[in-house]
């Protein structure tokens, strides 16, 4: 645009100037005619008087008679050299020569100057400006001198009767030196106008260059959005002008920018990192370690029961709880460690050049240490318990999800394992997690093809030796290893979730089995089924098992569940009394199985609606012989009996085990003294002898299950 401007400029400068230089060619031989008529009409003594036209320019000299008008030669010689030097071009007289048909030159400035004419030829038909004078009309134009032109004036000179008998010529140079002069002319406006559009263009450049820098520079603040950078500050924000509002406009994406950033990779809870953030931080961390000798720890955490903060006392003190545990473990960690929160209750935190796993060690020390006191907040103490699990990086893995994974299985050990709390990796985790999962697989395809059976334990009165119950029990038929125990199998069944289909398969199949003995006529008071806490937590657990009865058809009454005291953990103790009221209200009895062996919360058995407590088997074994055992045992089965509660003592084997549950007051005795488990077809034949066989007898032939 500026460019078009200048050449428009440039090309009008040019055409004016040139335009002026023209005119000033005409203007200078117009005034030459002029001055040389009137000189020469003055000169002569008015023998001629010179005729102009509006613009003054000379059209003719008119003389008093019919003859050519001038006589005196010496005079005439001075008046054209006079006219000559006037003008500086040249001048000369011609007189109409009616015999030789030309204008004979009669006199010439003899002037001698570069410009001037000094040639002596008429003007005959040939000359350009023949025809005119004849016409007695003067002419203005170029006229052939020596093979050049020049710019002339010729003014016809007429007698009074209007006859053309002379004329004047007067010249104010050679043409091409007139165009000369103004090609020179025409030649430095070019250079003048090219100078300026060079100028201005230059000037331009350093004024946009100068103006556009802002601009370049909030470029590359945007560049430097775009790819993720955060930058400090935006330049130019505090002037006022479009580039400040501009300025402005990319100060607010940064914010925005900062706040999807935290939404992206901050955990809202605690302000640590998210999921996001640690597998991002995680990928950094092995990328490192992979391209030098850096080397770094992953340390997952893990709370045991920190759900049941939630259920207890609300989300709202849960999460403040997780913010604390976050800054305890920023104090133990420090600046350095990446801390990310990646669940409810899991936190991964990432240690930097650890190859040996010394610091990891010791942080994890401390922090169990710290995390061991309790929380105190204005609703309560509250007590956590975390377990670590470390995988050294890259030592244990050598990509995130690995990592991740490894860690996990150190978790898993930690939390199994009743020690310090936390576990190192150790390649041994992954061929039990391959053996564990070969075993979900075989455990889905038997479940799926009903090769789970159900075998039953009786629970016997020690004083009338009758049935009182029977408890089902899984078994899982292996064609090479017998029956495969429930221990190695539950255990996966629970982690893997499987133990909801296997609940339900059990819960049928024995609910099935229980009907067929009630219409049969065979005389129990119930069937127990033992249900996981996963199950018992599902939302639908109680409507389910209400189904269940109605399809078989099975007085409610008749099925027991038993619970172990690790449906607390977890789940607050109102969601547990829920549940349990839910199925009270259906009719099915309630059995607190392990009774011992978990928390043991006094509390739990006086407030919820258990019917039977089961007293774990580790308080029955070598009782009879330890009197501290005994002692304690006996404390259990009165602590069963003041609460109204039917207490069952479970693993008796022996005559002694037997005789002091009989002794303590057990309402059933359950323990391979009487029975193992055995199938639905066995047990009336069992029954029978443990009904009419001596003691010593049934001890011998119990030790074995069936
Ligand atoms: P539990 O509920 O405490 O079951 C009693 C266990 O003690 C049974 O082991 C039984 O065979 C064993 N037992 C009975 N009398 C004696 C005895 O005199 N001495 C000894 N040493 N043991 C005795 P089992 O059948 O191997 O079951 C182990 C555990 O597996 C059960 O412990 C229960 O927690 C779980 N389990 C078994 N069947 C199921 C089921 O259908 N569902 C669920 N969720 N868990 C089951
Ligand atoms: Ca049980
Ligand atoms: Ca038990």
């Amino acid at each position: 645009m500026v460019l078009c401007s200048i050449l428009m400029v440039s090309g009008l400068s040019y055409f004016e100037l040139s335009k002026a230089t023209n005119d000033n060619a005409v203007a200078r031989i117009d005034r030459a005619a002029h001055a040389a008529v009137t000189i020469l009409s003055t000169g002569t003594g008015n023998v001629v008087r010179p005729v102009f036209n509006a613009e003054g320019n000379p059209l003719a000299l008119k003389g008093n008679s019919d003859e050519f008008p001038f006589s005196d030669g010496k005079k005439l010689d001075r008046l054209i050299a006079v006219i000559g030097e006037t003008n500086q071009g040249a001048a000369r007289l011609f007189k109409w020569s009616p015999s030789a048909r030309s204008f004979e030159q009669v006199v010439h400035s003899s002037h001698t100057a570069e410009n001037s004419d000094t040639s002596a030829a008429p003007l005959n038909r040939k000359h350009p400006a023949f025809a005119i004078l004849k016409k007695g009309a003067p002419f203005v134009g170029n006229v052939p001198v020596e093979n050049r032109l020049r710019l002339a004036y010729l003014t016809p000179i007429l007698s009074d009767k209007g006859q053309v008998v002379g004329a004047i010529e007067i010249d104010v140079g050679w043409m091409d030196d007139l165009t000369a002069a103004e090609n020179r002319l025409q030649a430095r406006i070019l250079t003048a106008a090219i100078a300026i559009i060079a100028g201005a263009m230059l000037a331009g450049y350093l004024f946009l260059r100068r103006e556009l820098n802002p601009l370049r520079q909030l470029a590359s603040t945007a560049d430097e959005l775009a790819n993720g950078k955060q930058p400090v500050h935006v330049p130019h924000a505090d002037r006022q002008d479009e580039i400040g509002d501009l300025a402005h406009g990319l100060d607010r994406v940064t914010d925005l920018q900062d706040k999807l950033h935290k939404l992206a990779y901050i955990d809202q809870v605690t302000t640590a990192g998210n999921r996001a953030r640690y597998f991002a931080d995680l990928n950094d961390a092995l990328k490192r370690s992979r391209s030098g000798s850096f080397g770094a720890s992953l340390l997952h955490f893990d709370f045991n029961g920190f759900s049941k903060i939630n259920d207890t006392f609300g989300q709202q003190v849960g999460n403040r709880v997780l913010l604390q545990t976050y800054v305890r473990l920023a104090n133990v960690f420090g600046p350095s460690a990446q801390i990310a929160r990646i669940s409810a209750d899991d936190f991964c935190i990432l240690l930097p050049y650890d190859s040996d796993g010394a610091t990891a060690e010791s942080c994890a020390k401390r922090a169990l240490e710290l995390l061991a006191a309790p929380f105190k907040l204005d609703e309560a103490e509250i007590r956590v318990e975390p377990c670590i699990g470390i995988a050294l990086l890259p030592r244990d893995a050598e990509d995130a999800e690995t990592a991740h994974r490894v860690a996990g299985l150190a978790l898993r050990e930690a939390k199994a394992t009743d020690g310090s709390g936390y576990a190192f990796f150790a390649s041994h985790f992954n061929e039990r997690i391959q053996t564990e999962m070969l075993m979900e697989t075989l455990l889905r395809a038997a479940l799926k093809t009903r090769k789970l059976v159900l075998h039953y334990q009786p629970q016997i009165c020690p004083r009338s030796r009758t049935l009182t119950g029977l408890e089902a029990l899984i078994r899982w038929p292996s064609e090479k290893r017998g029956f495969i125990p429930p221990s190695e199998f539950i255990p996966i069944a629970e982690k893997t979730g499987l133990i909801l289909d296997l609940g339900q398969y059990v819960l049928e199949e024995a609910c099935k089995q229980a009907a067929r003995w009630t219409k049969a006529g065979f005389e129990f008071n119930q069937v127990s089924v033992n249900v996981s806490p996963l199950q018992f937590r599902q939302p639908s657990f109680a409507e389910n098992v209400k189904n269940v009865l109605e399809w078989y058809r099975l007085p409610a009454d008749k099925l027991c569940l038993e619970v172990t005291e690790n449906v607390f953990v977890d789940t607050s103790e109102q969601t547990v009394h829920d549940i349990l009221s839910k199925l009270q209200n259906i009719g099915v009895q309630l059995s607190l199985d392990d009774f011992g062996s978990g928390y043991s919360s006094l509390i739990y058995l006086h407030r919820l609606p258990f019917k039977e407590l089961k007293i774990d088997r580790a308080f029955l074994s070598g009782a009879d012989r330890t009197e501290q055992k005994e002692q304690l045992f006996h404390a259990i089965v009165g602590l069963g009996r003041s609460l109204g509660l039917r207490v069952v003592a479970e693993g008796a084997e022996t005559d002694g085990e037997f005789a002091l549950a009989s002794a303590l007051g057990c309402d059933s005795v359950q323990g391979f003294y009487f029975s193992a488990a055995v199938p639905a077809e066995n047990l009336p034949s069992r029954l029978l002898e443990i009904a009419h066989a001596p003691a010593k007898e049934l001890t011998a032939r119990s030790k074995r299950p069936a």
